[in-house]
């Protein structure tokens, strides 16, 4: 075995389905605006993979604002307007860094919001944003959104639904904006949507694409390849539940490691793995001379190992300790058994066994 790739959630390789969608943008290419026979074809691609997307996503084309990426899909819901902002502890830095002097909700050691406490929060606040994610990034933890989707309703404010993990394995969530990115599941980076409930103003200023939502040429190729690789996902139903076995057989593998956020409902392919007394940094360095690429929970875009805010919400003594290991719809038994023996080994010569 060469190289092993568990860095899924990082991005996902890109899948064949889209890869030939992008191999043959030459057949859409053209600007969805131009009035021109092209510009036309163009249009009606576009318009194809907006129905694809939102049949993946179980919503109304209507309601599907394409952006380049699941950042920018996130800024697009912050910037609207509305009352004060309440963010969970353990959002992306996409969140935490567009929704400044946001009050934080808290979560408990298994890294799930805390409801009464956010029930309490919002109470007497007029037209709350809130921004609760799907599923954690860096442990997999799933949140009980519809739960918070009752709770925020009940104040009278709106819910931002940072679901750019959970997109193309669990059934997206109901919430005034949901925040997708194509390099997630199979597509394209660079690629997004923001499914809105009702239209939102623009952030992205210029042209009228996007229903006047989100100006600049649309990235067609790439629009179309999303549409492409979620529909290679929601094809095969049962692959992040055989995913989820692999996961759980890895983490059985491994004798010594804490697995964060175990006791919550969790996403299928990411474990997230702490080895006690060794920084995160010598842990991924080991295991990449090993052949294993892994990331720490809180790499930045230097590769730079960060403390990770979402296990120091969680309580975790040592959240510098920590590796995320992510599995994907391609990922073998073989593999995670390679890595297991890669983490077993690197314990052993830490001493940590
Ligand atoms: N939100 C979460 C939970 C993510 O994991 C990521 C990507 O790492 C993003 C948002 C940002 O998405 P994108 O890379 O498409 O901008």
């Amino acid at each position: 075995m060469d190289h092993v790739y568990l860095d899924w959630a990082a991005t996902a390789p890109i899948d064949p389905a889209a890869a030939a969608v992008m191999a043959d943008a030459a057949r859409i290419w053209a600007n969805p605006s131009s009035v021109h026979a092209a510009g036309r074809a163009a249009s009606a691609a576009l318009d194809a993979a907006r129905r694809a997307v939102a049949r993946g996503f179980d919503v109304d084309p209507a309601r599907v604002v394409f952006t380049g990426g699941g950042t920018e899909a996130l800024g697009l819901a912050l910037a609207q307007r509305g009352g004060p902002r309440f963010v969970s502890a353990v959002e992306h830095d996409a969140v935490c860094a567009q929704a400044d002097g946001a009050t934080i909700i808290p979560v408990n050691a298994g890294g799930v919001v805390d409801l009464s406490v956010m029930d309490a929060l919002l109470t007497g606040v007029e037209q709350p944003r809130v921004a609760v994610m799907h599923a954690n990034n860096e442990t997999g933890v799933v949140q009980p959104v519809a739960e918070v989707a009752r709770i925020v309703a009940a104040h009278g404010g709106t819910l931002l639904v940072d679901a750019v993990q959970s997109a193309g394995k669990l059934p997206l969530p109901d919430a005034d904006f949901v925040a997708v990115s194509a390099h997630k599941l199979g597509g394209p980076p660079g690629v997004g949507a923001l499914i809105v409930r009702d239209a939102v103003t623009a952030q992205v200023r210029g042209g009228g694409q996007e229903r006047g939502q989100r100006a600049g040429t649309e990235n067609l190729p790439g629009i179309a390849a999303f549409a492409a690789a979620l529909a290679a996902r929601t094809a095969d139903a049962g692959w992040h539940d055989r995913v989820r076995i692999l996961r759980d057989r890895l983490e059985a593998a491994l004798p010594g490691a804490v697995v964060h956020g175990a006791g919550a409902p969790r996403l299928g392919t990411i474990a997230c793995l702490g080895l006690s007394g060794v920084a995160a940094m010598t842990q991924l360095m080991t295991l990449d001379l090993a052949g294993f690429a892994v990331s720490a929970g809180a790499a930045c875009s230097s590769g730079k190992v960060r403390t990770s805010h979402v296990l120091a919400a969680m309580g975790v003594a040592e959240p510098g300790e920590a590796i995320r290991v992510s599995l994907g719809w391609a990922t073998t038994a073989a593999e995670v058994d390679a890595f297991a023996a890669a983490w077993r080994a690197m314990a052993a010569r830490l001493g940590r066994a």
